[in-house]
């Protein structure tokens, strides 16, 4: 199946539609900047009216048998898997992250349906022993209502499947807004799900380049009782605050600062490659768990500095479809710009600059928004590039001398979502990447609230209700 079907309309109430205003907003490539497609740019009335559609759907698809919910679930996981190259195509091309690597986001995000395929099925209540005579009592789990599902470009697959797989599998209907840079791969999810048979209204997707109004009409279209948001902790905070009129539910994935601890006791050529995973290799850095700071023991910082320098030096930048392509471009100019900044101002408080440092403009990468691998050493917390989330391929290291100290700079910022570190004491992890669908994920402090994923996934989008029978 090609994407280009999906190019000119979203999905609203099972059918594939303009904007009411007839405005659009033009998709870019960022490997070449040059425009991939043209949809609709949906404003208050098309997001108004996706509510609408969602809300009508709402009360037949939650009282569908959770074992029905689960096999269609499981038909658009079949379809995904069918679907995968162009899934992973239109990702390269919106997102710019190498082909192989949006193969594996696409595998990934694929596994959120199957998961939650099977868990409908087991959304188990309680029988509570009454305090009294006479009576029982009964708790249940009931689906939430509407989800406004808003997503960002990092992950155009990921992001969007893990939010909406659990909360088709509790019996909820979604409104998504996917980010206005990747809006294609959600577009083909949306096809793939009207093709699995999913009942009209219960997934819509709405393209729009003016977000605030779409969430503003999450926060006020009444029927919207949930509202599920991955994206920047300000983004976050703002929606939570106008959540709190109609005391709509909401859950967080917001930013990250994870530090990358390698202690002396470590091997150190596996914590060298997996500081070069968990910084470089997920799009270029931009990531909410990548390796923010890098933290290396004073005692073993001489051998293991140029062993990761090395690894970095050796990492290829280059348009996502060029074979062996590691690092692709950055999203877009605003990023690019503060990557640049947050290395020129480190440098300029007393940075080194190991590797890297400077944009890449060489031949065809000219067109594009391409940034160098970078490490700077002599960094210090102070620095704008160790407190704030990077999003870019740049990695500051610091040294430590001992575990207390370590843990207690590592701590020492305002986020909680992921860390990591490399040793060979008790508690090893030694593992750049223990996310998976069976396990919850989200953040601490102003990292998120709220878990995506695990059985707890699907209770994200349910509420308790109590029954009590008097007999
Ligand atoms: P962002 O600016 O907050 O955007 C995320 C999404 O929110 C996009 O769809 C965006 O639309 C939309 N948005 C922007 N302003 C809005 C508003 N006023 N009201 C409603 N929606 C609004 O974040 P980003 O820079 O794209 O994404 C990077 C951030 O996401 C980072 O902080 C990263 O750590 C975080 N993230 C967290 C996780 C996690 O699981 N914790 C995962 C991935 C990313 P437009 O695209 O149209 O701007």
């Amino acid at each position: 199946m090609s994407v280009v079907g999906e190019r000119s309309r979203m999905y609203i109430g099972g059918a594939w539609v303009g904007a009411a205003t007839g405005n659009t907003m033009v998709v870019t490539n960022p490997a070449t900047r040059e425009p991939l497609a043209e949809l609709p740019d949906a404003g208050r009335e098309d997001v108004w009216r996706a509510v609408d559609e969602a809300a009508s759907a709402f009360p037949k698809w939650a009282a569908t048998p959770a074992i029905e919910r689960g096999r269609i679930l499981y038909r658009i996981y079949s379809l995904m898997t069918d679907r995968r190259d162009d899934l992973a195509r239109a990702i390269t091309q919106e997102n710019g992250k190498p082909f192989d690597e949006a193969k594996r986001e696409v595998a990934f995000a694929t596994g959120y349906f199957s998961w939650f395929a099977e868990e409908a099925r087991r959304v188990y209540g309680d029988i509570v022993p009454s305090p009294v005579p006479g009576k029982r009592l009964w708790v249940i789990k009931q689906p939430i209502g509407v989800v406004g599902a808003i997503t960002p470009w990092n992950f155009p697959a990921t992001m969007v499947t893990r939010k909406i797989a659990p909360a088709l599998s509790a019996g909820c209907t979604v409104v998504l807004k996917p980010a206005s840079a990747t809006p294609l791969t959600a577009l083909i999810l949306a096809r793939i799900c009207e093709d699995s048979g999913l009942p009209p209204g219960v997934f819509n997707v709405v393209t729009s380049k003016s977000a605030s109004v779409v969430g503003q009409v999450f926060l006020e279209h009444e029927s919207v009782r949930k509202i599920a948001f991955t994206g920047s902790t300000e983004v976050g905070k703002r929606l939570m605050a106008g959540a709190s009129q109609q005391l709509k539910r909401v859950s967080f994935e917001l930013g990250g600062n994870a530090p990358f601890i390698v202690f002396e006791d470590a091997d150190l050529a596996a914590a060298a490659d997996g500081a070069v995973a968990i910084k470089f290799l997920r799009v270029a850095g931009q990531s909410c768990i990548c390796a923010n700071r890098v933290y290396v023991q004073q005692s073993i910082a001489d051998r293991f500095i140029p062993m990761f320098v090395e690894r970095v030096k050796a990492l290829r930048v280059a348009p996502g479809f060029d074979a062996g392509a590691q690092i692709g471009p950055l999203i877009n100019g605003e990023i690019l710009e503060k990557v640049d900044s947050l290395v020129q101002s480190a440098v300029r408080q007393g940075a080194q600059v190991a590797a890297g440092g400077t944009r890449v403009t060489e031949g065809a990468l000219s067109k594009g928004l391409f940034y160098a691998p970078t490490v700077l050493t002599s960094v210090r917390e102070e620095m704008d590039v160790a407190r704030e989330e990077i999003f870019g391929p740049v990695a500051p290291v610091m040294t430590f001398k001992d575990e207390a100290e370590v843990i207690a700079r590592s701590n020492a910022t305002r986020f909680g979502l992921a860390a990591y570190f490399y040793t060979n004491g008790m508690v090893g992890v030694n593992d750049p990447s223990g996310y998976t669908h069976e396990i919850p994920f989200g953040g601490f402090k102003e990292s998120g609230m709220g878990r995506e994923g695990g059985h707890q996934g699907i209770e994200e989008y349910m509420e308790v209700k109590s029954i009590s029978i008097g007999m």
